[in-house]
């Protein structure tokens, strides 16, 4: 098997949630997360609020430091084995405030030629670069090149961040809800930018989304998490056809579906997750999985695989029962 471009191995981040010596608290964001990108494909992250994907995507991109774990890049174990700087100009991420990500007293052609300008480009050359990537992302340079990030709308900007991303020639792009504030028709021009990115490039996402219909239309394979925890990891159109987590199962029937014969009537999944502060023990997930049994609250479920590259965290699929 080709080396993964990119790889999470057993990340754990736990963030201070107050309290001192055994009265400590902590919030379990992400416990014992691992995953593999192969170059080139897109892999999609979902899971309601709160689930740990944001936070996993902080980690991937060395944003936030794991409590234990590490991330490979091309096989080296980023710090040790492989610079932070390095690092950064192969993993970029866009993130979902349009506005926030940009500094609102540089203009758009600095703000894009800025990183490769940081990285040692002589500013011509990176100011040509800024130019080129704004024309490719959709926006007239002699245009919008000397706007501030307040004289444009949302859409506009993100094609900036992503302008921006694209400047230090990456191989991989975190992009994390990137496309969930725009409109509709925005987010559409904007997916489609995406893809034809990823294909001129040859570029990896890691698409994170709480839409799992966009998910399913931009992603090879699909990661489902659930209070920190890889619930399930498939192909896409597998996970989306035949899941096999009860979460899984929750989310997809939650999804809208413009067929009236197809909408669901009652909430698949009551109310909200447990606490992250102090998750249920056995599987996270029993106190709203609907097919609970007995093993469930005490003994921790183990992502199972089920061949083809689909793997799910759920007794079931252990059993015979699954076959029920
Ligand atoms: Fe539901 Fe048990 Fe499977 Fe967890 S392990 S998802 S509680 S059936």
């Amino acid at each position: 098997m080709k080396t993964p471009i990119l790889s999470a191995h057993n990340l754990v981040k736990h963030f201070n949630a107050g309290g001192f010596g055994a009265a400590r608290k902590v919030v379990r964001a992400v416990d014992d997360v691992s995953f593999e990108l192969a170059h080139g494909e897109t892999l999609g992250v979902v899971g309601e609020s709160g689930c740990g994907k944001s936070t996993t995507a902080r980690l991937l991109v060395q944003l936030l430091t794991p409590d234990s774990g590490a991330v490979r890049y091309d096989g080296k174990v980023v710090g040790p084995e492989m610079p932070l700087k390095a690092f950064r100009s192969k993993v970029q991420m866009v993130f979902q405030d349009s506005f926030a990500s940009l500094n609102p007293r540089m203009t758009m052609i600095d703000a894009v030629a800025f990183g490769p300008s940081v990285h040692g480009v002589p500013k011509a050359e990176a100011r040509r670069k800024a130019q080129s990537l704004l024309e490719r992302v959709g926006l007239d340079p002699a245009r919008f090149g000397g706007r501030y990030a307040h004289e444009l709308s949302g859409g506009q900007r993100q094609r900036v961040n992503i302008a921006r991303a694209l400047a230090f020639d990456p191989q991989v792009i975190v992009l994390d809800e990137a496309v969930s504030a725009l409109d509709k028709s925005v987010e559409a021009q904007v997916l489609n930018l995406l893809m034809d990115l990823r294909r001129e490039r040859g570029l990896t996402y890691v698409f994170i989304s709480h839409d799992l219909n966009v998910v399913r239309h931009i992603s090879d394979r699909v990661m489902v998490m659930y209070l920190g925890e890889v619930a399930e990891i498939g192909p896409a159109e597998r996970l989306y056809t035949a899941p096999r987590h009860p979460y899984t199962e929750a989310l997809l029937a939650a999804m809208p579906s413009l067929d009236p014969d197809r909408r669901t009537l009652e909430a698949p999944l009551a109310g909200d997750p447990p606490n992250p502060i102090d998750p249920p023990p056995g599987c996270r997930f029993h106190t709203r999985c609907a097919r609970a049994f007995r093993p469930c609250d005490s003994k921790v479920p183990a992502l199972h695989s089920l061949g083809g590259g689909h793997l799910a965290a759920c007794h079931l699929n252990s059993t015979k029962e699954h076959a029920a």
